[in-house]
């Protein structure tokens, strides 16, 4: 079954799509933690960190370039975290690998 990422990837449900090329796509969260708060996510499907295989390990380049890209383009993203939760035990909740890109001011829960 695809993943929610995937669907939203193949177009199936909306979101608001903030930058795309042939390796990632990056989506604003639903649920924003900072005043930007985007997911970096690699088109290529895979559980966690622990699944990749070795040939996967390319969908990492394009996460740090797409991080690049996004703090050279969008205002107030100059400086930002990455997050990956990874793992059930680590709040990881949507089980498609995805860098979390935050900048700007935290926001409470
Ligand atoms: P995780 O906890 O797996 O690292 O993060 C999953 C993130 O995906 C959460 O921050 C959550 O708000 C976001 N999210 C979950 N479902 C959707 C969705 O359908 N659309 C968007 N744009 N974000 C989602």
């Amino acid at each position: 079954m695809k993943s929610i990422f995937s669907k939203i990837i193949a177009r199936e449900i909306p979101a608001k799509i903030i930058a795309e090329n042939d390796e990632v796509i990056v989506i604003e969260d639903i649920a924003p933690k900072a005043a930007i708060h985007y997911l970096i996510i690699p088109k290529l499907e895979v559980r966690d960190i622990q699944s990749l295989a070795a040939q996967d390990f390319q969908v990492v380049e394009p996460i740090f370039k797409m991080a690049q890209q996004l703090s050279r383009t969008v205002p107030g993203a100059e400086h930002f975290r990455l997050l990956i939760n990874n793992g059930e035990r680590a709040g990881q909740r949507v089980f498609h690998l995805h860098v979390h890109f935050l900048a700007g001011q935290l926001l409470g829960d």
